[in-house]
């Protein structure tokens, strides 16, 4: 994985696309190029972990066609410190997350009345436990797991990876007084264990994976496992292009443009909308300015066709919608 100094423009979550797929480990078996496999090792790595049959339900609660969910990636200096290297310049630009991004998205969300799910690193919140009763202020939203440290999960092993998560749930719960039933990766992608540790630990669903635009349930080595899976895309995070010194830096009056289309796209479809943010990216004056453009089109174009919801909440819907049962231990 690359550090942040060579690539400036990743402040926040994992690295996208290919880059972040670099970084999973590959089985010793199958650590040559593709053409050199057999089928058997094809499909002994896809099956591993796979999306299996589509969650969308014929609609969403109250006749809703679209469900939309705000998540915030609440980072803050944990992407500072993950690659061990922090400086004083760069703890100070993530703590603007914690002290004034955090607090003006809060204070969107409310004027608008919008639940939201906040995935957060649980250092994150013990170096400010003030976020938990901010966040919790308006009885809507959610708290989701993130990481310890936003550590790369996809790089460690079973042990490591097994027990960051332990402690970011008991820390999480500890300092929020919520137990938390949802996963988003730090690095948004999984090692070869990360599914068996979810599962071990009961997690209800999961917030890192990309195969469709609906939700799904998780297949592992092609067995149903009853999670649910609720995917992101890289075109729906602000923190690949919002980055000023980013080579793919892009105006983000022009991104809401193309949030808006994928919600247009989502209504049209009667499918799900996610989108993934950061205090300490979508938290400045003019990057703000996207979500309330957002937020703006999606209640003037789809009004009461829209269900806004906390992942947890679309989760369990799905769930029950869909006779899915609950999570299946392995
Ligand atoms: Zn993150």
């Amino acid at each position: 994985m690359m550090h942040r100094r060579a690539l400036p423009f990743l402040a926040a979550c994992a690295l996208p696309g290919a880059l972040g797929a670099q970084a999973q480990p590959v089985p010793q078996t199958t650590a040559k190029p593709g053409w050199q496999w057999t089928m058997d090792s094809v499909n002994t790595v896809v099956q591993a972990v796979r999306a299996g049959r589509s969650l969308r339900p014929a609609q969403w609660p109250n006749g809703a066609k679209v469900a939309v969910l705000l998540s915030f990636d609440v980072d803050n200096e944990t992407v500072a410190i993950r690659y061990g290297e922090p400086t004083v310049g760069s703890l100070a630009e993530m703590q603007y997350g914690a002290r004034v991004g955090l607090p003006r998205i809060l204070r969107l969300l409310d004027r608008h009345r919008l639940p939201a799910t906040f995935f957060i690193p649980s250092v994150s919140l013990a170096l400010t436990p003030s976020m938990a009763d901010a966040i919790k202020a308006s009885g809507r939203h959610e708290f989701g797991i993130h990481g310890w440290i936003h550590e790369l999960n996809s790089t460690l092993p079973d042990s490591a990876e097994r027990a960051l998560l332990k402690k970011a749930v008991a820390e999480l719960t500890a300092l929020t007084g919520r137990t938390p039933t949802g996963y988003r990766a730090p690095s948004w992608n999984f090692s070869p264990n990360t599914l068996d540790i979810l599962r071990d630990m009961g997690f209800r669903y999961e917030s890192s994976l990309m195969a469709d635009d609906d939700p799904y349930e998780l297949l592992q080595r092609g067995a149903p496992t009853g999670l649910v899976e609720l995917p992101v895309q890289w075109i729906l995070d602000d923190a690949p292009l919002f980055d000023p010194r980013g080579e793919r830096y892009m105006n983000p009056r022009d991104i809401a443009r193309v949030w808006m289309d994928e919600f247009d796209r989502a209504l049209a479809e009667g499918s799900m909308f996610v989108l993934t943010l950061h205090p300490h990216v979508s938290g400045h004056r003019s990057r703000i300015v996207a979500l309330e453009q957002l937020i703006a089109h999606i209640k003037a174009t789809g009004g009461t066709r829209v269900w806004w919801a906390t992942h947890g909440e679309a989760a369990e819907y799905v769930r029950k919608a869909a006779r899915l049962g609950e999570p299946r231990p392995r």
